[in-house]
């Protein structure tokens, strides 16, 4: 579904949520009573099927060897649909400060990728590694974590500290962060007579940064490391914003309870971050977290 910007709209949340496992190519869909994990928001059904919660969020309960360790493992779709399936690793990064930046590592499988790199609305992207199923890629991953850690406290590239890494972030607490230092135009002196403004120059800052990440990474892990790894300037290229109608004036939504009604008018996509400007307001709802939510979204402009 595709919601132009510019578009008014109505939203509302008509307070049912279904099942959203999405196996052997359908919807589960059967109505949820109640959400157990909200990473996850799957049926009693679905969830008895798995082998475990852990294996499905990419954090396997055996080895290579003993797979496939159980029958649930097969009949459920995991080891074939998740387990088996070569990963893609990609490092976010998102500003802090006009000086300081937050990093953290990420797995996307094959078969949904790059869906999963461009939901957490991230200005940049590297995507570095690819690994041929779940048992690599976790060690990849805790092992990645580790190199991003021991950057912490540092200045890699142009001068920009790497103020967090790998800690869990909200995606729109980083999105909204995000969104004051490349959205809202800041204008100093020194940058009007220079004629650029401190968004963009910032933005290649963290291009940069990305760059040197990136090399780390690859040096770490030559193995899996990928020929040519992408540096994604998602904030330029992907993600659209009217920056005329943006607002400092942010409310975040990241639970569907929280929309009972709204009315604005769409004025960006930031990955599954929808900006909705109403009034005075600018609502930053997180789509990912509505998963499985039954929701009126009426276009009426
Ligand atoms: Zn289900």
């Amino acid at each position: 579904m595709e919601i132009p910007v510019g578009s008014r709209i109505e939203l509302r949340y008509l307070g049912r949520r279904f099942c959203s496992r999405f196996v052997r190519g359908r919807y589960c869909l059967n109505p949820l009573t109640r959400v157990r994990t909200e990473a996850l928001p799957w049926c009693d059904r679905c969830l008895s099927e798995i082998p475990s919660i852990k294996c499905v969020l990419g954090d396997p309960q055996c080895s290579e060897e003993e797979a496939p360790k159980s029958r649930k493992c097969v009949n459920s779709g995991v080891f074939e649909e998740r387990c088996r399936v070569p990963r893609y690793h990609y490092v976010l990064i998102y500003p802090v400060s006009p000086s300081s930046v937050y990093i953290k590592v990420g797995i996307n499988r094959e078969t949904t990728f790059p869906t999963r790199v461009l939901e957490q609305g991230a200005p940049i992207a590297v995507v570095y590694a690819r690994t041929p199923n779940v048992w690599k890629g976790r060690v990849l991953e805790l092992g990645s974590r580790e190199v991003l850690r021991k950057l912490e406290g540092r200045s890699i590239a142009e001068g920009i500290r790497i103020a967090h890494a790998s800690e869990v972030k909200k995606t729109l607490s980083v999105v909204s962060t995000s969104l004051k230092y490349l959205g809202l135009q800041t204008y100093s002196l020194d940058t009007f007579l220079l004629g650029t403004t401190e968004a963009s120059n910032l933005l290649d800052k963290l291009v940069s940064v990305g760059r040197a990440v990136c090399k780390y990474l690859v040096e770490q892990f030559r193995e899996f490391a990928l020929e040519n790894s992408l540096v994604l300037n998602l904030w330029s290229h992907v993600y659209l914003i009217d920056q005329s109608k943006l607002t400092s004036n942010f409310v975040a939504v990241d639970s569907v309870e929280r929309i009972s009604s709204l009315e604005g008018e769409v004025v960006g996509w930031i990955g599954s971050v929808m900006l909705l400007r109403c009034r005075d307001a600018l609502y930053l709802l997180n789509f990912h977290r509505f998963s499985g939510s039954l929701l009126r979204l009426r276009v009426t402009q």
